[in-house]
């Protein structure tokens, strides 16, 4: 089969750990019989030195035009500056809204070799921690109106969090789905003592519970749920969430993982076109030294054949090889722990290509 991927390596680590996957796709292209073939396309901070805009028009409708998207990160201080109107980090909102991905999968997986890299005490972890955060990517208040104005010769600012019966209903579909292939565990996450917004939220899930009658639905508040995440993560198998509080407690989830260098991420709509990325930022103080763990974007690939292409035998080789180089010792710095073996982005990359043999 031929697919054609857009590849966005953005800003600052972006480059280097784009680099390290597409040489992985290509190794599983030819062992499997695929073709892919990539398009470079500019966005965020790099496309605002070279087009003044984060996301150019044609970076736009060439990812219309693919099957799918691989993006390394996107931002850096050249281009955080205060009051500023372009900023690279718009790329991605308008991307997730140009292309109505309103889904995020973000799978926080505390992999058995790097169990001491994880934050928390062993009786805690216990055999593991495996959990699925499906975030609303497109709605909310990321996406509401906001402005800034004077209340009574006070300068204020303010945001709108809004979400509609359809935009839940989609998202917690996902949450359903995603629960039966799993633990059938679903906990949604609100703010329904509250918000409105979270009442409505709360109503839709539950109506929909009805057509799930094998999955058992929770109800948490974002306090608690940001609580019970470090206190007893086992307890989580699906969670699905509005767009802040999904921004937040995934980030909080790949921390109790150990690495944020090692977590995946799938940005989904209605149809085949995804874009994925890891899930962390473009690491400007580690940008150039070759040291980044370039196996959160690996696996962002293995989730691309998966959800976009269908290719599940070759995601789980990625995966499997993943975790071999893990189990022989090898670390980059992010995860590196006493008695391991400490090597750079391309090395580790290198081991993990030697191990995708059909
Ligand atoms: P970050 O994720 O870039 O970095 C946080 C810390 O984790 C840093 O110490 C960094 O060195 C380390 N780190 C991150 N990825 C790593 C990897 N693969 N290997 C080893 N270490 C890694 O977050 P930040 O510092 O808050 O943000 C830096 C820039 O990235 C900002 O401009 C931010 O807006 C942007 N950002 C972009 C995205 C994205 O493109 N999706 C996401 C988050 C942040």
């Amino acid at each position: 089969m031929n697919y054609k991927i857009a590849v966005i390596p953005g800003d600052g680590i972006g480059p280097e750990v784009i680099e390290e996957t597409v040489k992985i796709l290509d190794k599983i292209g030819v062992d499997f019989g695929h073709s892919f073939k990539y398009e470079y396309l500019l966005a965020g901070g790099c496309a605002i030195d070279e087009k003044g805009t984060p996301l150019p028009q044609e970076t736009l409708e060439a990812c219309k035009n693919s099957d799918s998207i691989l993006l390394g990160a996107v931002g850096g201080p050249k281009w955080d500056i205060p009051n500023a109107k372009v900023r690279p980090e718009q790329a991605l909102l308008g991307l997730r809204g140009g292309l109505n991905l309103y889904c995020n999968l973000r799978p926080a997986l505390l992999y058995e070799p790097l169990k001491d890299a994880s934050p928390l005490k062993e009786s805690v972890i216990g055999d593991g921690i495996d959990i699925l955060v499906v975030r609303e990517l497109t709605g909310g208040i990321y996406f509401g109106e906001r402005g800034k104005e004077e209340v009574n010769g006070v300068e204020s600012a303010y945001d709108t969090e809004i979400y509609n019966v359809n935009e839940v209903k989609r998202i917690a579909k996902i949450g359903f789905e995603t629960a039966m292939k799993r633990d059938k565990n679903l906990t949604s996450v609100d703010k329904a003592n509250i918000l409105e917004s979270s009442r409505l939220w709360r109503r839709v899930v539950d109506e929909m519970s009805k057509d799930y009658p094998e999955v058992k639905v929770n109800h948490l508040y974002i306090d608690n749920a940001a609580m019970q995440l470090v206190k007893d993560p086992k307890q989580f198998d699906v969670i699905v969430t509005s767009n802040m509080f999904g921004d937040i407690l995934s980030d909080e989830a790949s921390m109790i993982t150990g690495s944020i260098g090692m977590l995946p991420s799938a940005s989904l709509g209605d149809g085949k076109l995804g874009i994925y990325e890891p899930i962390h930022g473009s690491a400007p103080d580690i940008a150039g030294k070759g040291i980044a763990n370039p196996l959160a974007t690996i696996l962002s690939a293995a989730m691309m054949l998966r959800h976009s292409f269908g290719l599940e035998e070759e995601a789980m080789l990625i995966e499997k090889s993943v975790i071999e180089v893990l189990e022989e010792g090898y670390r980059t710095g992010d995860i590196m722990s006493l008695g391991m073996k400490l090597i750079g982005t391309k090395e580790i990359g290198r081991l993990v290509l030697n191990k995708i043999v059909k």
